[in-house]
């Protein structure tokens, strides 16, 4: 059965092991016995890949935030020469 949190508006938070059908059934306080109201909150994320979490985490950043580049990522690049013939260098360039 998975885990539901819910919120005493009197006390805290707490979680509760339910049916899914129950999950959206006000839950009585653990500590008053008030009837608590489910809360939804981030999704567990500690048994994600952290490759893939790294990921999210800079397609989120990016969102607001995108990274500039001047260049494409990974290795450079050198220049290969089309022709060793050295009037080509004196030739005008745009
Ligand atoms: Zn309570």
């Amino acid at each position: 059965m998975p885990t539901y949190s819910y919120r005493c508006p009197d006390c805290s938070d707490f979680d509760l092991v339910r049916p899914m059908a129950e999950a959206d059934a006000p839950a009585r306080c653990p500590g008053c016995g008030r009837p608590s109201r489910r809360v939804f909150g981030a999704p567990a994320l500690h048994s994600m890949d952290p490759r893939q979490r790294r990921a999210m985490d800079a397609s989120e950043r990016s969102a607001d935030a995108p990274e500039v580049v001047s260049s494409v990522p990974g290795r450079a690049r050198q220049a290969i020469p089309v022709t060793r013939d050295p009037r080509h260098a004196r030739l005008p360039r745009p």
